[in-house]
């Protein structure tokens, strides 16, 4: 929400439904009981263990499943059974769904959304409410904004009783849910900063026919960059889900964030790829991908990054920046002639090295057919050239 458009993503490791639900019924949220089942029949037998109509729910770390045909109720074990047929292989949003989440059936009178989200802007955790529950939060904030509350939280106090009962009164919640809705908000609160999570949310919390709170799905997306202070949360991932690209970068030590167009870029430091990224849109193309090659930048890092970029189909042009400091110019050169060779697909590169040993740098790439480019604008507008001509 208002960050930079190439920011939300970076680091983001969403959690399962039922995952994010387990987290949050330690910290005292009510969550309905349910069992993960990976096949019909271990549908029927979770339903038959709960008793009772039961929620079939896709596990799968998209929004809107339940529109997607993703959440299914069932009266009995063998109607479970079914319904696990049918949404186990279903692809939504183009995820295959694998495992589904099998809990007791709520009867709901109302829908709210409760959620914390760590506000980079305001540079502290913001509360978000609306009792307009169940559809995704974005969409109210388009078509109703006047129905969705925010409340930062103080960055040392943090959560204040004054903000529970103002959520709560805002809610419109009936005074006898006020108790346990307090405790709701605490528990998301505390798994919230507790996981040094981005986002922690309940959507829907419900009301249900009975007069009972009861969060129905959850999501908690951790930030990767606080994971090495959470090696019990490190388990709850789903690499399944996350970018294969993604994580081969990981295992070769490169920051790497893939993306829709279609100019792949290789940079060294992060600022510095931004930029890139910013300079490529500018002359009228897309950028493929957010890589930082790191320091140092020796020839394998180089063919890996190349591979990473090339995996990408959408990719039809390259473009690398690499300001020499530490790093030579020369050496980043030799090792992009030599990482080229042994790529299986070619695509158009645009080169620019500036810095230490640019002038030898230059020579290099040009022996070997590379371009090169003097500015950074020059190199993305050539980029963007190379790529058009290859669509
Ligand atoms: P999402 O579409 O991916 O956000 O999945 P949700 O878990 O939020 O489910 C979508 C909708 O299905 C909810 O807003 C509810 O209206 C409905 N739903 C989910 N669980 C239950 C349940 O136990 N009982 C009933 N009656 N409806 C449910
Ligand atoms: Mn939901």
């Amino acid at each position: 929400m208002g960050d930079h458009p190439f920011c939300p993503q970076e680091g983001e490791v969403k959690l399962q439904e039922y995952r994010s639900k387990e987290i949050l019924a330690r910290y005292g949220v009510p969550v309905p009981d349910g069992e993960t089942a990976t096949n019909p029949h271990e549908a029927r037998e979770a339903a038959g263990r709960i008793g009772g109509p039961v929620v079939v729910k896709a596990q799968v770390l998209v929004g809107g499943r339940g529109k997607a045909g993703g959440v299914k109720l069932a009266a009995t074990p063998d109607e479970a059974a079914a319904r696990a047929e049918e949404i186990i292989g279903l692809q939504i949003k183009g995820v295959t769904v694998r495992t589904v989440l099998v809990a007791p059936a709520a009867r709901i009178a109302r829908e709210y959304y409760l959620g914390l989200i760590l506000d980079r802007g305001g540079q502290t955790g913001t509360i978000i409410a609306s009792a307009e529950g169940g559809v995704e939060i974005e969409e109210t904030a388009k078509t109703d904004p006047e129905a969705i509350l925010r409340l930062p939280l103080h960055p040392l106090i943090g959560l204040q009783e004054h903000q529970v009962r103002r959520v709560a009164f805002f809610l419109g919640l009936p005074a006898e849910l006020r108790k346990d809705f307090g405790a709701t908000l605490r528990g998301l609160y505390a798994a919230f900063m507790e996981s040094d999570a981005d986002l922690a949310e309940i959507n829907p919390l419900v009301m249900t026919d009975e007069g009972r709170l009861e969060a129905l799905d959850a999501k908690i997306v951790l930030d990767d960059s606080a994971l090495f202070r959470h090696p019990e949360l490190e388990s709850l991932r789903d690499l399944r889900e996350e970018e294969p690209s993604e994580i081969a970068a990981r295992e070769a030590g490169i920051n790497f964030i893939k993306l829709d167009g279609s100019i792949g870029c290789m940079v060294n430091g992060a600022g510095l790829a931004m930029t890139t990224m910013d300079l490529v849109k500018l002359a009228g193309g897309e950028p493929a991908n957010f890589l930082d090659i790191g320091g140092g930048a020796k020839a394998d890092r180089v063919a890996a990054a190349f591979r990473i970029i090339l995996d990408d189909p959408n990719v039809q042009a390259i473009l690398i920046n690499i300001f020499g400091g530490i790093t030579r110019g020369d050496e980043v050169a030799h090792g992009i002639v030599e990482a080229r060779a042994s790529l299986g697909r070619q695509v158009p590169m645009v080169v620019r090295i500036v810095g230490t040993n640019a002038t030898e740098a230059a020579e290099i790439l040009r022996a070997a057919n590379l371009i090169t480019a003097e500015s950074l604008d020059d190199a993305a507008r050539k980029a963007v050239a190379a790529a058009g001509s290859q669509a």
